[in-house]
């Protein structure tokens, strides 16, 4: 079910990991991740267009991380902070005044939202913003977490599902995340469905 919807003040884009280490050929590639960008990239134009807030997530590990598999964690090593594999995609354009939030930085805690751990809530409430509007990688992980944190904090939700993949350890996890954040509230919007107020 997806609901039509149009950008007003106090709505912002929140870019989740769009990180090379987590597209096909990284070190944890989400299947098909890589086609999210382009939509992302045009997202990210129009908020940029109506003068509405961009911020992205990027996970930003040490190298000794907790999450990793050496340290007993589940995943292997990616996203190491000021490697290549932590870089934002190539194809990604954010917008100069982006805000840029790190998070997972210390060795003894994962963090899979954009908001554990950082002021990406303060930094969204001191400029207004009420919606955001999520897309990016993986459904099933760090998109899931930063939605239910957003909700949380009390910001209504969009999730751009033309705009997120999802990992899919567990066949079916992607569809399963989408069904917890529409139980949280989240409402599902894609390009076609976003106007801009004239
Ligand atoms: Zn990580």
């Amino acid at each position: 079910m997806r609901n039509r919807t149009t950008l007003q003040k106090g709505d912002a884009l929140i870019i989740v990991d769009v990180q090379r280490d987590f597209l096909p050929g990284g070190s944890l590639g989400v299947p098909d991740g890589d086609a999210v960008v382009p939509v992302i990239n045009a997202y990210a134009e129009k908020f940029r267009a109506a003068g509405l807030t961009v911020a992205a997530t990027r996970d930003w590990h040490p190298a000794d991380h907790c999450s990793f598999e050496a340290q007993g964690g589940p995943w292997p090593p990616h996203c190491v902070r000021d490697t290549a594999g932590a870089g934002f995609a190539d194809a990604l354009r954010l917008p100069p005044e982006v805000i840029l939030i790190s998070k997972a930085t210390k060795s003894e805690a994962d963090a899979y939202s954009g908001f554990d751990g950082t002021d990406l809530a303060e930094r969204l409430r001191a400029v207004g913003v009420r919606r955001v509007f999520v897309g990016g990688l993986a459904t099933d992980y760090c998109v899931l977490a930063t939605v239910r944190d957003a909700r949380a904090a009390g910001f209504e939700v969009a999730l751009l599902t033309d705009a997120v993949r999802a990992v899919n350890v567990d066949p079916g996890d992607g569809d399963r995340a989408l069904g917890e954040m529409q139980e949280l509230g989240a409402s599902f919007v894609e390009m076609q469905d976003l106007d801009v107020a004239a």
